[in-house]
């Protein structure tokens, strides 16, 4: 059955949709932190889906009301009015500050992304948006204009013929030059203590304020910012670098943007949104992923001027968005989120597994980097500690398939793809984590020998 499956796959889905693994995992069963392959083995889902399944894979409470709801009523068009939309978008927005207070429901963290390019210029009468050198926005092409992973850099012409989207260097994460795309050395960080770093800081304001002035900024609409960067492998800003950076683009007349498509929903810890750690209110809030706890579902959050703009320029329409499936899981997921207290179970059991794994950097040369904050954790794999290059993709590939084998599924991000990512569902505990800790130690030790 397994030859059968990898024959259809090859034969008849698209060839972008690579397996992470050169035995690809069938999957069978989920149930909370972990899954079930078809021959009873099971992996504890370190990655919980692509950071998606927030509060566990089959969730008793949220399976049962997504069946009840499905047999009640599980498509109107978005013209018709339901009570599941209703009470989700009064929880929701609960859980926002003033005056983020006007929802739009989505299907996808693209989707969502699109939109608030829309309403960004929209509301500010201008056409330029801008994001981070190591990115992630989405996969539309709108959207991909912004999305600037190595990896993900597309080769045809994006933005739908709009110029001007575009992605100053300005960022480069903690490793310095391992992140980016040019150049596999370390070329811009200067000093070691990488997110609170007053130095990294004020350079990296000053390429900021530099790209605003450029022709492809000179105009701007909006700016987008992952309160931590997720795909390009948990690259955190350095302290007070997002507050000062939201100061310019607003001074100029641009809308910020805070993409919460991984760090939402209490995945931090300390607070229930990413941009809330950097003491910053953005614009407009954008959310997908863990919001439906893998069922698909995005949400774009802003203030009611905003709103009002993009309601004066132009009819926008979602036929599946806020559909009533989508809405009573969301609220499920929230229910589930304060009930089991996950945020704070990210908080302390985050925590706990940074620690854990940061130790691993005194024991292995090629553990470059443990850094996160919350359930989102990211280990930079190198050469070795002085040249900082990245390790070999070969030797990645094993490390994260003798993970498998083990019993443990972790995720893998950054331009060369030499980050592990760690983003269980928030129900995780601490024995599963110290599971995971020895499992990734023995591929480490292996990898010695
Ligand atoms: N923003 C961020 C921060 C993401 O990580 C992703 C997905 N990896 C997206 C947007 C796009 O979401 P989707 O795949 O649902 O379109």
């Amino acid at each position: 059955a397994y030859n059968r499956v990898l024959e259809i796959h090859k034969q008849h889905l698209s060839p972008v949709l690579t397996a992470y693994f050169s035995e690809p995992l069938l999957l069978h069963q989920g149930h909370m932190e972990w899954l079930f392959d078809y021959e009873g083995n099971r992996y504890l889902d370190f990655f919980s889906g692509i950071v998606t399944v927030s509060v566990g894979h089959c969730h008793p409470k949220v399976n049962a009301v997504a069946q009840k709801q499905l047999g009640r009523l599980w498509h109107t068009s978005a013209v018709f009015f339901h009570p599941p939309i209703h009470e989700y978008a009064e929880k929701l927005s609960a859980l926002l500050p003033e005056p983020l207070k006007v929802i739009f429901l989505m299907n996808s963290g693209s989707e969502a992304n699109d939109l608030a390019m829309l309403m960004a210029r929209a509301h500010s009468n201008n056409t330029d948006i801008i994001s981070f050198r190591g990115a992630y926005h989405g996969c539309s092409p709108y959207t991909l204009g912004l999305t600037n992973v190595g990896f993900h850099k597309m080769e045809l012409p994006s933005g739908m013929g709009c110029q001007s989207t575009m992605c100053p260097d300005v960022f480069c994460g903690p490793w310095g030059g391992s992140h980016c795309r040019d150049s596999p050395v370390q070329t811009i960080r200067k000093c070691s203590c990488a997110p609170d770093c007053c130095q990294a800081k004020d350079q990296y304001i000053e390429q900021f304020k530099d790209t605003l002035s450029t022709s492809v900024a000179k105009s701007i609409a909006g700016f987008f910012a992952e309160p931590i960067q997720g795909v390009n492998g948990v690259v955190q800003y350095p302290k007070g670098f997002l507050k000062e950076a939201f100061e310019l683009v607003r001074e100029r007349g641009g809308v910020c943007i805070a993409d919460e498509v991984q760090t939402g929903f209490g995945r931090l810890g300390s607070h229930f949104w990413g941009f809330q750690t950097h003491g910053v209110l953005p614009d407009i809030v954008t959310m997908a992923k863990g919001i439906g706890n893998g069922f698909p579902m995005a949400a774009v959050v802003t203030t009611p001027e905003i709103a009002k703009s993009l309601a004066k320029r132009l009819l926008h329409f979602n036929t599946f968005g806020g559909n009533p499936m989508a809405c009573a899981i969301g609220s499920s997921v929230l229910e589930v989120i304060k009930e089991e207290n996950l945020q704070e179970n990210s908080q302390e059991v985050g925590t706990y597994m940074l620690l854990k794994f940061a130790k691993l950097r005194d024991e292995f040369e090629i553990v470059g980097d443990v850094r996160g904050k919350g359930l989102m954790i990211g280990i930079e794999m190198v050469k070795d500690k002085t040249s900082r290059q990245p390790l070999p993709r070969e030797e990645i590939n094993q490390i994260h398939q003798d993970c498998k084998r083990m019993g443990l599924l972790i995720g893998r991000g950054g331009t060369f793809s030499q980050t592990f990512r760690i983003a269980p569902s928030m129900c995780i505990n601490k024995p599963e984590v110290d599971f995971a800790v020895e499992v990734f130690r023995s591929a480490l030790i292996q990898h010695k020998q």
